[in-house]
């Protein structure tokens, strides 16, 4: 059997947590799979690499930005390698570029165009284990380029995908997903399965355990992950290609990295929306829930919600078009928070909605915006509500008792 493990942040956090991952790996090998190991940056380590680089630079150059943050992932490769040698196991550290990931051009955040690990399997043949550095490609001009954050994942994924591996174990600090996140609300329990597009949504409402964009790379590629804990031996969450009988709410998330941005009484013609996201778009601006107010003498209002990452750039947009469009004025709100519902059993169940909204409203959370898809109902809150939100929600669709007899 061939296995893909990636190794978090938090697993790798400490030379004794290298130790421990080390003889993880060990336990693998002594039962006689192969294995590809994928890691990323010690701790918080890549954080700590961008505050230095906005010291150095504020406009964070994406060239630049992205050959200082793959280095955090090639440092603990080689930590990691070496403490392997000397449990007596041969092992080897790669660089994402050794691994034969290729990307587009777009710093920090490209996107995978191939993979050929030609120098893992020439490893994987002669008994050595890949250490390969997560998170990192290089693009067709040979620049390092980055894979967003989070995306170790993406690595492991891709090259479990490339190598035709039995399956991708992505270890971290939680035993797998949760149907709430624990933190927060504390009878949350462990998913044992998941759908890839319930993992998709939950992903990118908010749910930390893995970055959405490996998850939609996994459904393409048919990639079976396993999310699980590191230092317990729960059984974690497996995430595979089959919509199984759910019960009508999986799971919810919370994310709190959000900002509405409003633009208040643009004209009430065709092409206005266009305008607006065409120029997001353009500057590769994930633009969220969007609402439209009904239109009065002739103006409308247009309100949408970006991740904060993006703020900054989001806004000086909407206010570019704001002038151009002749509109009156415009809102920004970051004390704002996604909450959301999701389950793939949804679909064909009506009162899913109904049961959501009148949760929030026993709360006494008031609801600012709303977006739903076939398998998620989700809404902006006020971020002060969000907990309570989510804690709401959770008891109003059992999810405790849903899947503790699993
Ligand atoms: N080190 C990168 C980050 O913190 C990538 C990863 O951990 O997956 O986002
Ligand atoms: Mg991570």
């Amino acid at each position: 059997m061939l296995l893909v493990q990636k190794f978090g942040g938090s697993s790798v956090a400490t030379m004794d947590h290298i130790e421990r991952v080390a003889a993880k790996v060990q336990s693998v090998c002594q039962r006689g799979d192969a294995v590809v190991v994928v890691v990323s940056a010690m701790g918080d380590s890549t954080d700590a690499l961008v505050s230095m680089a906005k010291m150095a630079n504020p406009d964070l150059p994406g060239r630049e930005m992205d050959a200082l943050l793959a280095t955090g992932e090639i440092q603990t490769t080689a930590l990691l390698a070496m403490t392997l040698c000397r449990l007596g196991l041969m092992a080897r550290s790669f660089t994402g570029r050794d691994a034969g990931i290729t990307t587009d051009r777009h710093h920090r955040r490209a996107h995978i165009l191939s993979v050929d690990p030609i120098r893992l399997r020439q490893a994987l043949d002669q008994g050595i284990i890949p250490v390969v550095a997560g998170f990192q490609g290089v693009d067709d001009q040979g620049n390092v380029t980055t894979l967003g954050r989070g995306g170790s994942d993406l690595t492991a994924i891709a090259l479990a995908g490339a190598l035709k591996a039995d399956r991708c174990e992505i270890f971290s600090d939680v035993a797998g997903v949760f149907t709430a996140d624990p933190r927060v609300v504390p009878d949350a329990v462990p998913i044992d399965h998941l759908s890839y597009d319930e993992m998709v949504e939950l992903a990118s409402q908010g749910a930390q355990v893995l970055q959405t964009r490996a998850v939609e790379y996994a459904r393409e590629n048919r990639v079976v992950i396993h999310a699980r804990s590191t230092f317990h031996d729960a059984e974690g969450t497996r995430i595979v290609d089959k919509n199984l009988d759910n019960p009508s709410v999986t799971a919810v998330a919370m994310a709190k990295n959000i900002a509405k941005i409003g633009l208040v009484g643009v004209p009430d013609a065709p092409g206005v929306a266009a305008h607006l996201f065409s120029r997001l778009s353009a500057r590769s601006i994930d633009v969220d829930l969007v609402i439209q107010s009904l239109s009065h003498e002739k103006l409308n209002d247009i309100a949408f919600t970006v991740s904060t990452e993006d703020l900054l750039q989001a806004e000086r947009i909407a206010r570019e078009a704001l002038v151009e469009l002749k509109g009156q004025g415009l809102v920004v709100d970051q004390m704002v928070a996604k909450i959301a519902a999701v389950g793939s059993g949804m679909l064909g169940r009506p009162g899913v909605a109904a049961r959501f909204f009148q949760a929030l409203a026993e709360a006494d959370v008031n609801i600012q915006m709303i977006g739903t898809s076939e398998i998620k109902i989700s809404c902006i809150v006020s971020r002060q509500d969000a907990e309570r939100a989510l804690g709401a929600l959770h008891q109003a669709f059992g999810l405790a008792a849903v899947h503790s007899d699993e």
